[in-house]
């Protein structure tokens, strides 16, 4: 199903103008070695000790496909629901920069190992489906480091030649949210199949975003604006209204937009041209002769299919059908795999909807006030298990649980020991209740007459006061009944 009845709109003298963007997103195989090369991709290391001959492009290399790569890559294909190109073909994209030592990169142009796909974004308005135009691989170039040294620029060759996938989205996105809803499920789908970490601040997840605005309805597209390498969403969102901004206000000075591509400028939040877009042909793109095409059978394709997991997609539709999860609930609980992982744990012996609730509501609260990932939670998926079942079987009432998770915190402690140590029981005896109520009554007579002559606000006045009586371990169901009964 596809709704789409949101829409975000640039207005101007009462005329309004619709956004249009394209996403070619940069990410890094998870590999433990380079597209061509032995050495290490490992994050971190220092400059320049991850570098063979190959990257360094001494005269005389060979580049050798890596097969794990090309596997990776097939797999995210697999995830974008696409087709897998049997036959493609590695080019030389040709240009100079201090940071590219062969003088070109080693990409795939014309022939791309996948093919046109899709990725159904879960908006509030409803699913969107976006095209996916094309992945290609394509080597990483090196780094040029500008603020170590006063007067030189350095070059760090230690990204040079690792594997990226470049994953082309149709000009289908609409909106600032439709691409952070966008970046994340294509992160998520990829960390479900174990093919990139989408780690944005190391760098493994960046994208070049294609920017254009045209009058509300009308067929054409306008002239786009390509921002380069923007590493955040915040930032990709912040220069998309920024970027579609500056383009009505040419628009509406009667102005041409010329397309180029342009910096994003974090600090000043803007976006500044750096040249006029160049062509492909601009490249001398030429098959290189250094590396046969890459054939790939349907053998290949289908002993890699068999081994994928089931993604966000299918998962969603399992926790709404077999679980009876809200779409909402169950589109937050698949987004993560670990998330998906812990909650499936926690409901293995536990009440489905309690667990929902305690998952998304003080466990993520708990992780987000940490900065961690439910990964390193402080609470394992079998206390927190336990917890929702002493809250199901009325050992403890929903406010003391919440106690009792303060107290598990720390040493991720078996919550029954909690609750035994520190007598927490909820107080669920009738004949204990109907003497604290009594008491409650005694010393409470005028409040009493008030209620019986008709103030029945005061009913609630009645139950606070047991529960701290109790120090809120009082069962406030019974303390309801017994209330009403008395009072009546
Ligand atoms: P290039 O390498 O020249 O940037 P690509 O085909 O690799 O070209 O990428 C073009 C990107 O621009 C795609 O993501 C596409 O969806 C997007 N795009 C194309 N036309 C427009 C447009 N008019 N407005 C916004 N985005 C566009
Ligand atoms: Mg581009």
């Amino acid at each position: 199903m596809t709704k789409d009845n949101h829409e975000f709109l640039i207005i101007r003298e009462g005329k309004s103008y619709e956004v249009v963007i394209g996403l070619e997103v940069h990410a890094q195989v998870t590999s433990n070695s380079k597209l061509f090369s032995c050495s290490s991709t490992k994050f971190g290391a220092e400059p320049n000790t991850q570098v063979s001959l190959v990257d360094a492009a001494f005269p005389g290399m060979l580049p050798v496909i890596n097969e794990f790569c090309i596997k990776q890559a097939i797999k995210t294909g697999i995830g974008l629901r696409a087709k897998i190109n049997n036959k493609s073909v590695f080019d030389r994209k040709n240009y100079f920069y201090a940071d590219l030592p062969q003088g070109y990169q080693i990409s795939q142009y014309k022939y791309p190992i996948v093919g046109e796909g899709k990725v159904i974004l879960d908006m509030p308005y409803g699913q969107k489906e976006i095209g996916i135009e094309r992945l290609h691989l394509e080597q990483d170039a090196g780094k040029s480091i500008h603020d170590i040294d006063p007067e030189n620029t350095m070059v760090d060759l230690n990204r040079s030649g690792v594997a990226l996938m470049e994953i082309v989205s149709k000009p289908d996105l609409s909106s600032p949210d439709e691409v952070n809803i966008y970046i994340k499920k294509l992160r998520s789908i990829m960390r479900y199949l174990g093919t990139c970490d989408g780690n944005m601040q190391e760098g493994s997840l960046r994208a070049d975003v294609n920017v254009s605005v045209k009058k509300k309805g009308e067929d054409k597209l306008g002239t786009r604006c390509e921002i380069k390498n923007v590493n955040s969403i915040k930032f990709m969102q912040m220069a998309i209204i920024y970027e579609a901004n500056r383009q009505v206000d040419l628009l509406e000075e009667g102005k041409n937009i010329d397309q180029e591509t342009r910096l994003f400028d974090t600090k000043k939040n803007e976006t500044r041209s750096m040249r006029t877009k160049e062509d492909a042909h601009d490249y001398r793109y030429f098959p290189d002769p250094d590396l046969l095409p890459l054939e790939v059978s349907d053998d290949f394709i289908d002993s890699i299919k068999s081994d994928i997991p089931e993604l966000p997609d299918e998962k969603k539709k399992r926790f709404i059908e077999k679980f009876k999860l809200t779409p909402y609930e169950a589109t937050i609980l698949v987004s993560d795999i670990e998330t998906s992982k812990y909650f499936e744990e926690v409901i293995k012996d536990s009440d489905v909807k309690l667990s929902t609730n305690w998952i998304t509501g003080e466990l993520f609260a708990l992780l987000n006030d940490r900065n961690l990932e439910i990964s390193n939670s402080p609470i394992s998926a079998k206390n927190l298990s336990k917890l929702i079942n002493l809250i199901k079987n009325g050992t403890i009432s929903g406010k003391i649980a919440k106690t009792v998770f303060e107290l598990m915190i720390d040493e991720d402690k078996d919550p029954e020991l909690i609750v035994n140590e520190k007598g927490l029981k909820q107080q669920s005896d009738p004949k204990e209740l109907e003497k604290l109520i009594d008491k409650i009554i005694e010393n409470n007579k005028e409040k009493v007459k008030e209620y019986i002559s008709g103030k029945d606000k005061l009913f609630g006045f009645f139950v606070g006061q047991a529960m701290k009586v109790s120090g809120g371990k009082a069962n406030p169901q019974l303390v309801n009944e017994i209330l009403k009964k008395k009072l009546k």
